[in-house]
């Protein structure tokens, strides 16, 4: 049995951090795919390499000087080489880079040298083969990612090696030119090599012990999750909740791979587990809080709506054909709401109203502005009598006044709408009520 295991930016900012991520995989022999990220950020106020490697090629692509970008990237590198006390010598890497900053070929390519440097130094470090992401991971004409053929090209370059550093977060096009997966797309790289060779289990190391039930903003060291299932992931993540790319989910998924984040910083914690599905209950009825402001409703009322075919239809063209998609949509006999994101809507909303009036003949149309939503999600709610009483009696004592309010048909969660300002005080209520008094 094989694991993948994929380190962030924050687990390889130096070479201390590389020390650490050594001694893990080391204590464990099934840790034997290794895909790393770019180096992050030392301190809050450092820089992470691929956004120096962004600026850095910004300035090739005006036909300016770069030696001093250049040489600071290298020294990020070099640093990390030396602590590490490797003999290993990069220059023939930076000629390359250089020359192909000066051929511009591109900010995905520059991008990519980040994760790509870093492999070679791992791989290095650790022993390991090295193989090159642009190889084995392929992305189609229209820069969509080929899932199936990756998996193929993977899978048979990696059964030809006992182990090995895959870099992360990029892959090629056919004719071998680089493309990146978008920002913190190494997450998505460990997931497909763990696809490929069939892992057991996709580690996924970063600087958090894993997911936490409430956003630490917020709530005073939260309660961390131990199990959570994808679909309970992916509603969070919609709702602003960020572990993991959003993407990573897909391909391991697929086999049915369990993801484990793990915190670098504390390999003993057990992280948090991500799984399809599980017969063990969450420690507390919900598994999570998550929410974001900034919304608007538009609320559209019309008599007798409810027996008018196409009505609903005909409201969403407006949206539609003003290109701003629609995150809920509750409605009551002879009224809907149509909730959006405020700043996507705002310069359009004169535009929305004259199409509604146009397409649906509304009688009235009203904007409410400032709207914030909360996803409660939990795979426990369905089996558990109550939660939204629960829910809304704790908001009523902490006086926070509902505007909206949508259970999913799976009943893995509740949306509720609250004004912007009480965003705050109503995740206080839900976590109090469920994870602190537990009642
Ligand atoms: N280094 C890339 C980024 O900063 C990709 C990653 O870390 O996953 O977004």
């Amino acid at each position: 049995m094989n694991k993948v295991v994929k380190f962030g930016g924050s687990s390889l900012a130096s070479a201390e951090q590389f020390k650490k991520v050594g001694e893990i995989i080391r204590a464990d022999r099934e840790r034997k795919f290794v895909v790393p990220s770019a180096p992050g950020k030392r301190s809050s106020d450092d820089t992470k390499v691929t956004d120096m490697l962004y600026a850095c090629y910004d300035l090739a692509e005006q036909g300016a000087d770069f030696t001093k970008e250049m040489q600071a990237i290298r020294d990020r590198y070099q640093e990390i080489i030396d602590g590490l006390g490797l003999k290993l010598s990069l220059d023939k890497e930076f000629k390359t880079i250089e020359k192909n900053f000066k051929e511009k070929a591109g900010s995905d390519y520059a991008a990519s040298r980040g994760e790509y440097l870093n492999g070679i130094i791992m791989a290095k470090y650790l022993g390991f083969s090295f193989v090159d992401a642009a190889e084995v991971i392929r992305f189609k004409a229209d820069g969509e990612h080929d899932a199936e053929r990756t998996n193929t090209l993977m899978r048979d370059r990696l059964s030809t090696v006992e182990s090995a550093v895959i870099p992360g977060f990029y892959g090629a096009y056919e004719d071998g030119r680089v493309k990146t997966f978008s920002r913190g797309g190494s997450d998505i790289t460990g997931s497909i090599v763990a696809r490929a060779i069939k892992a057991n289990v996709y580690e996924n190391w970063t600087d958090v012990s894993g997911v936490l039930v409430a956003d630490p903003r917020i709530i005073y060291k939260p309660a961390g999750v131990e199990t959570i299932t994808y679909r309970e992931l992916r509603e969070l993540a919609y709702m602003g909740f960020s572990v993991l790319h959003e993407d990573a989910i897909f391909p391991v998924r697929s086999e049915g791979i369990p993801i484990n984040i793990r915190n670098t910083n504390a390999p003993q914690d057990n992280g948090t587990w991500i799984v399809e599905s599980t017969c063990q209950k969450s420690k507390y009825v919900i598994t999570g809080i998550a929410g974001k402001k900034g919304f608007c409703a538009v609320n559209i009322e019309k008599e007798m709506m409810n027996s008018e075919i196409g009505f609903g239809r005909k409201v969403l063209q407006a949206f539609e054909e003003n290109e701003i998609s629609f995150e809920h949509v509750p409605s009551g006999i002879d009224t809907m709401t149509v909730f959006v994101h405020q700043d996507e809507f705002m310069h359009k909303e004169q535009k929305v109203v004259s199409g509604i009036h146009r397409l649906a003949d509304p009688d009235s149309i009203d904007i409410e502005a400032d709207l914030a939503l909360i996803a409660v999600v939990g795979r426990g709610m369905k089996s558990t009598r109550g939660t939204a009483g629960r829910i809304f009696s704790a908001l009523a004592h902490a006086n926070v006044n509902v505007k909206m309010i949508d259970q999913g048909s799976s009943e893995l969660n509740i949306i509720i709408g609250v004004a912007n300002a009480d965003f705050e005080t109503a995740i206080k209520a839900i976590y109090d009520i469920f994870v602190i008094s537990q009642i």
